[in-house]
């Protein structure tokens, strides 16, 4: 054991030298970097100094980029034919080999029924993998904090996991290892009391057709629906609050919801959008009281005031008899905040009073070297900027719309330039208004407008603030490039400021939206971009980057840890950052799952016992539930389509009476494929030429069809559509 201790004491020595060679280096690129966004050409004294004040210099510098990018692309409109052609190309092989017959009807074909078996096999597996991945039965975990030395937690193991009477239970709902960002829900339990933390949302990648979002499902907790004493919410963004309205309801008004005044006010809002509002219990919290709040006999609660990209930001503590324990909730470090500074104070002082037995911190940008380099203020000021620079024309400005701040921002510059600012998109008005009555920003007066006011002023009076940074197709953004919003068409005068980085994964949309734009000749501003415009950053993280992650676990010191709040390799980077820079024990850190049970002990000892279900509802646009049963039969389609055979029969002689019909949606255009066509009817044709009398008959003869038309239609396509026979009787 000693030894053991030694080696591992070795290894992390041996890392921490590497970090502190490397550090140095890491930094002062980082910096640089950095500083290349800080406008040093546009200080007194750097080489752009004039361009801010001379608009003739920026002028044609815009009139050139437009140039560049005018230029026409138009294509595409053959490979539709082309594959059609291929695949009746194949109809004509025809090979006469009748291996598969049945009741002697010849089908034709060339390949063999083991070939289209195989395909339909591979092609389920795609759907099933495409369609599921988001159902958790035991996760693979086999990372070194997995709670089981490394090894794969067994069926068995979970079966034969028995709960310690005097353990708190932390269960993750969701938002560990997720397929993305969101869907948080944390629930801690204590001898059969329950509190929760949060209830997000993840939006669906386009894996999943037609579903907008996800909410967290438990099964354990519809069980123990009744155990649960309160809800607490660390701030107002949808992966912690967007599961509110469909999970809310369950609980009724005895249930007592916790929250900041502008969290409330949201969650308010998304109530208030149900047909049916029910009645809660909202409780308004101040962080800065330092209030303990009584939530059940065992279970206490403290909202810490922290920063992040939203109003009312917190971190809560929860006081258990096995320990405090710190929920991080979303943050980041601010030396210079437009908000209250962090309550930091209030953290170190309870860690020196009574300790911190866990930790849950957020794993968002830990992947992120340094440290936040600059401020909100600094985005604000080049916001300003980009309203001198772009003087003579509209200011669009798209951001998240729960950056309420940064709008506060917009509006002291637009203010200070004589411009008026108008908002687009549901969202930003809403949580505009939320901010306001929650007295969360204050605005300067005569600055806001409505949106048909402000477009009867000239275009340099005229700044707007929406939605669509993220390059969604329905959002503002792109509505005015496609020509369909109904008061803004972009044009080649407009700036266009993107005051946000693209999330992971959606890259491409924001590539399209920034395209569309230039297309229309107007100036695009990136954040991150700076080499191109010289204006820069526009935009500020709201999640601490490596760096902060390690000075805040060195300060909260404690007992054990758990990263929260990530896909798996963030968790991952995480774990590391606290045993590797940090310093604390492997077996005091646990890497997650949605579903693992982590046990605290009366000793402050951690370990994992167990699994709850969990998993995923699915929700389209329209807020309606999507079976996943439809989801597969979407992914299915949109591959290989469908295809349908409709037969009428005589219900005295049991026989064809009109030529088959046939349908062919997403599959095979049928005017280009006669041949295929008429090789099915005539099929059919045979298949019908004897009686078919009973129910049990024609159930026999769909199926029989059902089989026959794929395999004759995967011959000549390659492809297995659902294949949909329609028997009439009249
Ligand atoms: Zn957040
Ligand atoms: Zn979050």
């Amino acid at each position: 054991m000693n030894e053991k201790n030694k080696a591992e004491a070795e290894r992390r020595a041996k890392l921490l030298k590497m970090r502190a060679e490397r550090l140095p280096d890491i930094k002062k690129a980082f910096e640089e970097n950095q500083k290349r966004n800080f406008n040093a050409n546009f200080a007194p004294g750097g080489k752009d100094e004039k361009l801010v004040r001379h608009k003739t210099a920026a002028k044609t510098a815009a009139t050139k980029t437009v140039k560049k990018a005018a230029t026409p692309a138009s294509k595409k409109a053959t490979t539709a034919k082309k594959s059609n052609t291929s695949r009746n190309s194949k109809a004509t092989k025809q090979a006469a080999s009748n291996t598969d017959k049945k009741r002697d009807v010849s089908l034709l074909v060339s390949t063999r029924k083991g070939e289209m078996v195989h395909h339909q096999r591979m092609l389920s597996q795609d759907v099933n993998a495409q369609a599921t991945q988001h159902i958790i039965g035991i996760p693979v975990n086999k990372s070194r904090y997995n709670g089981y030395n490394g090894q794969q937690v067994t069926m068995a193991q979970i079966k034969q996991a028995r709960q310690h009477r005097d353990a708190v239970r932390i269960i993750p709902i969701g938002g560990l290892g997720e397929f993305g960002i969101g869907k948080n829900m944390t629930a801690i339990e204590y001898q059969g009391e329950i509190v929760l933390i949060d209830m997000g949302t993840l939006f669906a990648s386009e894996d999943y057709p037609g579903v907008n979002y996800m909410v967290p499902d438990s099964k354990w907790l519809d069980d123990n629906r009744d155990k649960v004493k309160a809800i607490l919410f660390t701030h107002a963004h949808l992966d912690h609050i967007g599961a509110c309205r469909h999970l809310l309801p369950y609980f009724g008004p005895l249930v007592p919801i916790y929250g900041t005044a502008f969290t409330i006010g949201m969650i308010k809002k998304q109530m208030s959008e149900l047909s049916d509002i029910p009645d809660m219990n909202y409780h308004e919290v101040e962080p800065l009281k330092h209030e303990n709040i009584k939530l059940s006999e065992h279970l206490s609660a403290e909202f810490i005031h922290t920063l992040h990209s939203i109003p009312g930001n917190t971190s809560i503590v929860i006081r258990t008899p096995n320990g405090n324990i710190l929920l991080s909730g979303d943050w980041r470090f601010e030396n210079n905040p437009m908000d209250t500074p962090a309550d930091y104070d209030r953290m170190l002082e309870i860690r020196d009073k009574e300790g911190y037995a866990l930790l849950l911190n957020e794993s968002t940008n830990i992947d992120s070297p340094g440290t936040h380099p600059h401020s909100e203020w600094d985005v604000g000021e080049n916001m300003g900027r980009v309203m001198d620079h772009y003087a003579n024309g509209r200011v669009i400005i798209s951001c998240f719309s729960s950056q309420v701040k940064r709008i506060e921002l917009v509006l002291k510059e637009a203010a200070a330039r004589g411009r008026k600012v108008a908002f687009a998109g549901y969202s930003m008005i809403n949580n505009v208004e939320v901010a306001l009555r929650a007295r969360s920003i204050k605005v300067p007066k005569d600055t806001i407008m409505k949106m048909e006011d402000i477009i009867k002023l000239p275009d340099e009076k005229v700044t707007i603030v929406c939605t669509g940074s993220q390059g969604e197709m329905n959002a503002v953004l792109n509505r005015m490039v496609s020509g369909s919003h109904r008061y803004i068409k972009i044009k080649a005068t407009d700036t266009i400021v993107f005051s946000s980085n693209p999330i992971p994964g959606n890259e491409p949309k924001v590539v399209g939206t920034v395209g569309g734009l230039l297309r229309e000749g107007a100036q695009v501003i990136q954040n991150g971009k700076t080499h191109l415009t010289n204006i820069g950053p526009l935009h500020l993280s709201g999640h601490a980057y490596f760096e902060d992650h390690v000075k805040f676990v060195t300060d909260m010191q404690p007992k054990n840890y758990m990263p929260y709040h990530g896909e798996f390799y963030m968790l991952q980077h995480n774990a590391e950052m606290a045993e590797n820079v940090v310093g604390i024990p492997k077996d005091r850190i646990i890497v997650a799952d949605d579903g693992d049970i982590v046990e605290l002990m009366p000793d402050q000892t951690i370990h994992k016992n167990g699994r709850i279900h969990v998993g995923n509802k699915l929700y389209d646009d329209a807020d309606q539930q999507v079976n996943e049963a439809v989801v597969k039969d979407r992914i299915h389609i949109s591959r290989e389509g469908i295809f349908v055979v409709i037969l009428t029969l005589s219900k005295k002689t049991g026989r064809l009476i009109k030529t088959p019909d046939i349908v062919s949606r997403a599959f095979i255009y049928l005017d280009n494929s006669e041949e295929l066509i008429g090789k099915i009817r005539h099929y059919l044709r045979a298949k019908t030429d004897h009686t078919v009398s009973t129910d049990e008959d024609v159930r026999a003869l769909k199926e029989e069809i059902k089989e026959d038309v794929t395999h004759i239609l995967f011959d000549a396509t390659g492809h297995t559509p659902i294949v949909i026979p329609v028997i009439n009787k009249v």
